[in-house]
């Protein structure tokens, strides 16, 4: 059983102050895996819970296969809900956490004794602690409550997932593990589910596809290359892991950084004020004379399997990574070449930028 959820037009104010949802829509299609990815206050939590029925809008509508959901109370309406601090009821065994949800059914629809212990070594099979029922919480490490988690919340057969950082309270190696894993038994049960993250590589690596919120809004909706090659706003580009941002002043196309041409848009921009921004691993550096930018290493740091160099040209700094074999002295000079740099000019939509020409540059041209 699976469903399609409509958000539409949703808002959400408490009290005074801006809005925490500012007309909010969304479709989410049956089976679909969907993260919700923004800063801490941009509103993700409000949102699930308004689909859950934990809260009530302000205004709008949310529809389950069409069907308006906000009228239908909490647990009429086939929510399965996990939350960043595994809520596990502590004096309960595992067994008896997964299944809670089962127990708590009206009389006529409550399974039998046989049918229950059946239907949670099923669910404990499922997230790889078929031997552990027996065992309370407090005995469990973080990763495996969230596994239990999972199970109570899969235990009533939901329509509809909603998991709430549900490893944001866990070690790196253990979060990675449990995303893999969280997409595999996605693959396998297929419940249409929304995944609140603020890890954008999380939301990457897990979903169908990212919404990226900002302040109550959506700033753009699309499949983890969308979101990640063609941001649709300096807030997203920003958010989507690391990258240089620069700022620059854009004439006939150009971005320059004080004096110096950086970037040339492919695409017609006006003309003022704007941010380019450019990923480290979309910076190569070369051999003083040969094509790109004058640049000069200042500083360089180990960063995981690459060596990060800071790059100043003209007034901007780049950050770039390279191979650690190769030496970079601090104070050498550098031909920089910018392979991908996106342009956000005036408020206008992003645009992909190319090395502006050597007559823009006047260096290092071959
Ligand atoms: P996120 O989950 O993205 O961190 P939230 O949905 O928790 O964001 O919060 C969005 C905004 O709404 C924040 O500014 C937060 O302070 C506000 N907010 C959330 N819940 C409440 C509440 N119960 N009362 C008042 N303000 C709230
Ligand atoms: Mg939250």
């Amino acid at each position: 059983m699976t469903v399609a959820v409509t958000i539409d037009q949703v808002g959400k104010s408490f009290g005074t102050g801006p809005a925490a949802l500012d007309n909010v829509s969304l479709e989410v299609r049956p089976s679909e895996l969907v993260a919700l990815l923004g800063p801490s206050g941009s509103g993700k939590t409000t949102l699930l819970r308004i689909v859950a029925g934990l809260e009530q809008p302000s205004h709008g509508r949310v529809l389950f296969d069409g069907h308006d959901a906000l009228s239908v109370p909490v647990r009429r309406r086939g929510i399965g809900f996990v939350f960043q601090n595994y809520a596990l009821f502590r004096h309960m065994t595992v067994a008896e956490n997964v299944a809670f949800g089962l127990r708590s059914r009206p009389r006529a629809e409550l399974p039998t004794e046989t049918e229950i212990r059946s239907r949670v070594a099923d669910l404990l099979a499922l997230v790889q602690l078929e031997t552990y029922g027996g065992r309370f919480p407090a005995q469990l490490s973080g990763g495996q409550r969230q596994r239990v988690a999972l199970a109570r919340a899969l235990a009533i057969e939901p329509k509809v997932l909603l998991l709430d950082e549900p490893f944001g309270a866990l070690d790196a190696l253990v979060r990675k593990e449990l995303r893999k894993w969280l997409r595999e038994l996605h693959d396998r049960t297929g419940h249409t589910t929304l995944f609140v993250t603020h890890d954008q590589e999380e939301a990457l690596e897990l979903a169908d596809r990212v919404v990226v919120m900002g302040k109550g809004r959506i700033e753009q909706v699309g499949t983890p290359d969308d979101v990640y090659d063609r941001p649709a706003s300096a807030t997203v580009f920003g958010f989507m892991g690391e990258s240089s941002r620069i700022e620059v002043e854009v004439k006939d196309g150009v971005a320059h950084a004080g004096t110096t041409a950086i970037a040339a848009a492919t695409q017609p921009v006006p003309d003022g004020p704007g941010l380019l921004y450019v990923r480290p691993h979309d910076v190569s550096l070369g051999l003083p004379g040969t094509p790109g930018l004058k640049g000069e290493v200042r500083a360089f740091r180990r960063h995981g399997a690459i060596r990060r160099v800071e790059i100043g040209v003209g007034s901007a700094l780049f950050e770039a990574d390279i191979a650690p074999t190769v030496r970079v002295p601090i104070g050498e000079p550098v031909a920089v070449r910018l392979d991908r740099a996106r342009l956000f000019a005036s408020g206008g939509p992003g645009v992909d930028c190319r090395a502006p020409s050597a007559q823009q540059t006047g260096e290092y041209a071959i």
